[in-house]
């Protein structure tokens, strides 16, 4: 199928990319075809965020949103921002970056749902439950589309009676929006070389539940933070509970993914860190409704690639652009995405095949401006609690963002130390009312992948889960994974082995991130299979 533009992923950089395309068209009067596809099986069914959303970028794109009914209905009323010690909490002031005045608390896949909404009544080509699996090259090696994975594929690789051949989708720009270490964009990185001279892109994991809350318990408007407690200090990371309108709180937890202890489960820090004195009193009589995990971008402005190349361009969070100081990527995602629209339909006609404007636009945009002020805020973090504080507060109240100086970045997948040299960590069983277990956390998570197809997460090295992960980090995936998709088995009289449960995946993108050999590749699988998630 031929289009002018091909999308990859419905997030809100795709989607807002896609509603942008239209408009200009319309604007000057053209026919410009946009096709956009969704690995889930419906727009909306893989995002998980916090979220809280800064209108910035939408009032650009869709400046009437109150009167298209956007899902925007709880604005923030009151900011908490707290230190937990293991028995109390201490309020401390907001900072800058977290002050939530004017922003509002959504649910980011409604969100997304209402704007594929806009962009089909403008005549985008929406297709959730395909998920682009390779990408096509002309002769002369530029980008002329993406091909959806085969359905109905044995998982010997063997055609079942459902087979049905992936489609080609040939564009003049193939756009990826594929969100955090999206598993295309990381072969685009390696052809045309766009993290040379880049720092590395880091991330953390953020894990999330969606609770119904006692009535008097509500307090809508509130965003509430706290970093300290469970953490150690060295560890970087953080909570945050949402109360949305109608008793509903999204709580969640993230880990900085450079934490060193391979004993660390980030799952099990965000199930202690619930039972917290100042957190537990929120969920008791309440009722856990979703679960869900994604890995997030901490890199920010020094590990933002190259973004464009011969046929395409990265756009929102497979490139990078989340603003780590404030916890927040949709706006910036939106604009990257409105940007590469407006330099993709400037140069439709173009002999060009690559669409370098797109780059020089972003350059010259606010969210440049924006990520390149809080630059040097993460990094400091990497030095501890304590030193990533006095560091953000100078930063932000003495230098105003305009250090002559930027810190670096390390990948994450080289911070593990070995597990004989780190503190074992022994956490809690789960009390079954405010904490629980892996299995029933993945049930509320809607996963669902067809079992007979060909494993989507794959070895490099079949040798390496034990004979490294096993021998010197005591195997983290075990840990790491929020959806207990790796298990060591140590049968009687056997080799101890990794089984692999990959029909539990929720798509975070932590074991690709993490492994620290780098041996586990996630791949897309079947198109629709992954989490279904309500309002996350
Ligand atoms: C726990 C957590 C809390 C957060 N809190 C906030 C917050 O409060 N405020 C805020 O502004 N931001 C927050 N963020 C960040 C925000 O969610 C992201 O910045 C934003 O979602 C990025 O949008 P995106 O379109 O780039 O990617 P995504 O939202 O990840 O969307 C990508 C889409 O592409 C699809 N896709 C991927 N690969 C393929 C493929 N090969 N084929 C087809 N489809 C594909 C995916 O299924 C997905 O639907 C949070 C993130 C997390 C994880
Ligand atoms: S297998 Fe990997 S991508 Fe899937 S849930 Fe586990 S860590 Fe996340």
């Amino acid at each position: 199928m031929e289009f002018d533009v091909v999308i990859v992923g419905g997030g809100p950089s795709g989607l807002s990319a896609a509603i942008k395309l239209k408009q200009l068209a319309s604007a000057a009067d053209k026919e410009v075809s946009v096709c956009l596809i969704e690995k889930g099986s419906e727009v909306g069914s893989h995002i998980l965020s916090g979220a809280v959303l800064e209108p910035r970028s939408l009032n650009e794109l869709l400046p009437d949103w109150r009167e298209l009914n956007a899902p925007l209905d709880t604005p923030v009323t009151e900011d908490k921002f707290m230190f937990l010690t293991k028995n109390n909490g201490f309020r401390l002031p907001t900072p800058k970056s977290m002050k939530n005045h004017g922003n509002f608390i959504i649910s980011l896949g409604n969100f997304c749902r209402w704007l594929g909404q806009q962009a089909e009544s403008l005549g985008v080509e929406i297709y959730p439950g395909f998920s682009a699996s390779e990408i096509l090259y002309t002769d002369s090696g530029a980008v002329k589309g993406v091909v959806t994975g085969d359905m109905g594929v044995d998982k010997y690789g063997n055609p079942t009676d459902a087979f049905m051949p992936g489609m080609e989708l040939h564009a003049k720009q193939t756009i990826f929006a594929e969100g955090c270490r999206g598993h295309l964009t990381k072969s685009l990185f390696e052809r045309f070389n766009l993290r040379d001279g880049k720092d590395p892109q880091t991330y953390a994991i953020g894990i999330k539940e969606l609770w119904d809350i006692e009535p008097n318990k509500a307090r809508p408007g509130l965003a509430w933070h706290s970093i300290g407690w469970p953490l150690k200090s060295d560890t970087y990371g953080g909570s945050f509970l949402y109360h949305l309108n109608s008793n509903q709180v999204a709580v969640g937890y993230v880990v900085g993914l450079d934490y060193d202890n391979p004993h660390l489960s980030p799952f099990e820090e965000f199930q202690r860190f619930k039972n917290h004195p100042a957190v537990r009193e929120t969920f008791l009589g309440g009722r856990r409704v979703a679960y869900g995990a994604r890995a997030l971008n901490e890199g920010g402005f020094q590990s933002v690639p190259k973004l464009t190349f011969p046929g395409g361009c990265l756009i929102g969070c497979t490139a990078g652009f989340l603003n780590v100081p404030k916890i927040k990527g949709t706006h910036t995602a939106m604009k990257s995405g409105m940007l590469a629209s407006e330099a993709i339909f400037e140069n439709l006609n173009s002999k060009s095949e690559e669409v370098d404007s797109y780059e020089s636009k972003l350059k010259s945009s606010w969210l440049w401006k924006e990520l390149h002020t809080v630059r040097n805020i993460r990094p400091g973090f990497s030095r501890g609690l304590w030193f990533g504080l006095a560091n953000a507060a100078i930063d932000t109240y003495l230098l105003f963002g305009k250090a002559p100086w930027t810190f670096h970045h390390k990948p994450d997948h080289e911070s593990l130390k070995r597990a004989k040299d780190s503190p074992k960590i022994e956490y809690p069983k789960p009390d079954g009312i405010v904490s629980f277990d892996r299995n029933s956390s993945v049930y509320l998570s809607g996963t669902n992948h067809e079992e007979n197809q060909p494993c989507h997460l794959t070895l490099k090295d079949d040798s390496v889960p034990i004979e490294h992960n096993l021998a010197l980090y005591d195997a983290p995936e075990q840990r790491y994974c929020p959806a207990g998709v790796y298990e060591i088995i140590s049968e009687d009289g056997q080799s101890p082995r990794l089984q692999i449960n990959a029909q539990n995946c929720v798509h975070c993108k932590t074991c690709d991130i993490k492994d620290p050999s780098q041996n586990i590749i996630w791949k897309s699988p079947e198109g629709g299979g992954g989490p279904n998630y309500p309002n996350m």
